[in-house]
């Protein structure tokens, strides 16, 4: 059985003109309508009006300082309305715009900066020394340019590219099927991080069908077309599809994004009665965070009436809880992925609970068991889709989406899922080495060939286990060179490990075994080595 979401238009028009339409309507109705505040500085502000204008200040910027269309410039910041600026001005002279995790350590950001070739970076005070020794030597880095006041020479401050005057400069003609746009880093189902090719065309269908999708449900509610939340707090990360697609989908609709530069639970419950926020976009991690926190009495948040949360499960007791607060709460989950643009499927109003909901329009989806034959309602399989915000590819490894598409042209996501006659889909397992902590990717790959750098290592499997706080944690199982199973040896390991890679990569449990299982090829069997682990510690 092959499910369709609602047909849905063709629409490709360049993501920043499509934009910059809207910002200018949002202008002329409203002059003061602020685009974004800084949560945790409110002085720090702009209106669509200001926005529009260092947006087309910074696209003449590159051009002038002699980027061309195609070049890839790399934000790696906490979150900040100047990244959200800097990207549509990339965007506006043609330029493609990669985002790295402002918790990267320098092996990591230079990892990116190198794999994604980025000649400019964009960071902040925090990040800046990170990003100043991973890129140390790289002669194709042209700029560093800090958001943060005073940096120290030659890095360039970010109001130097927004003090200029306009000269309505030519800028290039965009081809919205084939040139990229964003370029996020995934694992996808297997491997190191691999840079994602979204086009202009991704996230202009993806921008309508989440449009068309909302208002759907806005209307079921007997809520108005075209309904805008006049706030939003934004606190997803922008180098993460999701928290990027968030912030243009809301600029669109012309709310206040109340920008977080890192989450603050306080800040955010301050915030809600603040702004008398009714709905909330967030990842299950900070449900769960949300619903266990002693801060929740201290704070009116009873304006919240729908929380939106993906890109990891939500346990069904963070749901339950969240129901006791509020008891009203609607709670609408989605699925999707950094290859499929963010978002296949949401939560309708009448999607039970548990499921992740519907395709959104434009969507198609099949539902394989092992044998490739296709399942029917409630027999469990992987998941494929279809649809305009499928990617372009792997960068620079473009002979990979051959390998994950079926003759029909559906991609494979490695989820298990079941879906009822309604299509209400239901995520059941993972079969991808992809581990996410706190809903942020962990690529066992990536972990395996740094424990294999350190010298008391002969092999090495890394898999995830379900953790009750952060969702998943890494856990390796090691075959130390001359059988060494101390903890000495252990704690060696993991100090090599922190000191190359980010907190939320850490391994806390290291297993010493005698052999890592492989198929004949020499692919690790993951699935078995973690079987094995979880029985040894139920036998203990
Ligand atoms: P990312 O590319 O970082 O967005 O990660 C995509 C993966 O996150 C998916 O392939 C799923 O394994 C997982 N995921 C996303 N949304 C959900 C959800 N609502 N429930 C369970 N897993 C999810």
């Amino acid at each position: 059985m092959i499910f369709h979401g609602d047909k849905l238009e063709h629409h490709d028009t360049p993501i920043h003109d499509f934009l910059m339409k809207r910002y200018e309507m949002h202008h002329e109705n409203d002059p003061d309508n602020m685009a974004f505040t800084t949560a945790e500085d409110e002085n720090d502000s702009l209106t669509y009006g200001q926005l529009q204008k260092k947006i087309i200040q910074i696209s003449e910027w590159f051009l002038e300082n002699g980027y061309k269309k195609g070049d890839v410039v790399l934000l790696a910041s906490y979150n900040n309305w100047r990244c959200f600026a800097a990207a549509l001005g990339a965007w506006r002279a043609g330029l493609v715009v990669s985002a790295a995790s402002s918790q990267f350590t320098p092996y990591e950001m230079r990892y990116q900066i190198e794999d994604s070739q980025s000649q400019l970076i964009f960071a902040d005070s925090h990040t800046l020394p990170t990003v100043l020794e991973a890129s140390k030597g790289l002669s194709f880095v042209k700029h560093i340019i800090s958001i943060s006041a005073n940096p120290p020479s030659p890095v360039i401050q970010f109001d130097i590219l927004t003090s200029r005057l306009i000269r309505n400069l030519r800028m290039p003609k965009i081809d919205p099927a084939n040139d990229l746009v964003f370029l996020p880093y995934s694992s996808g189902t297997t491997g190191k991080p691999k840079g994602v090719m979204i086009t202009h065309l991704n996230f202009s269908m993806m921008m309508v069908s989440c449009i068309r999708f909302a208002d759907d449900i806005a209307r079921s509610f007997g809520l108005p077309e075209n309904f805008v939340f006049p706030y939003d707090l934004h606190f997803l990360p922008l180098y993460h599809v999701m928290g990027m697609f968030r912030a243009l989908l809301n600029s669109y609709r012309g709310s206040t994004q109340i920008m977080f530069t890192k989450f603050d639970m306080e800040l955010m419950l301050q915030s809600i009665e603040k702004y008398s926020i009714a709905m909330l976009s967030m990842v299950p991690a900070i449900a769960v965070r949300m619903v266990n926190s002693p801060l929740l009495k201290k704070y009116d948040i009873s304006s919240l009436n729908t929380i939106s949360c993906g890109s990891a499960p939500l346990p069904e007791g963070a749901v339950q809880k969240l129901r006791q607060i509020i008891p009203e709460l609607r709670i609408v989950q989605g699925y999707g992925m950094t290859e499929l643009t963010f978002a296949t499927h949401m939560q309708k109003p009448e999607s039970p609970d548990g499921s992740v909901g519907r395709l959104i329009p434009g969507t198609s989806m099949k539902v394989k068991k092992e044998d490739g034959t296709l399942c029917g309602p409630h027999e469990v399989g992987e998941l494929w889709i279809k649809g305009p915000q499928m990617m372009k590819g792997y960068w620079k490894k473009e002979n990979l989406l051959k390998e994950l598409v079926d003759e029909d042209g559906y991609m494979r996501t490695g989820d298990i899922v079941y879906f009822d006659k309604n299509g209400d889909t239901f995520i059941c397992d993972r079969i991808k080495e992809l581990i996410k902590v706190n809903a942020k990717q962990v690529a066992p790959a990536e972990l395996e060939s740094v424990i294999l750098e350190h010298d008391d290592v002969a092999d090495v499997c890394v898999f995830g286990v379900d953790d009750a706080s952060s969702g998943e944690r890494p856990v390796a199982c090691v075959v130390s060179k001359g059988g060494k199973r101390d903890m000495e040896t252990m704690k060696a390991i993991m100090k090599h490990i922190n000191q190359k890679l980010a907190r939320y990569k850490h391994i806390k449990e290291i297993e010493f075994v005698g052999e890592i299982l492989r198929t004949g090829t020499g692919k690790i069997l993951r699935r078995t080595m973690k079987k094995a682990f979880l029985d040894s510690r139920k036998s203990r």
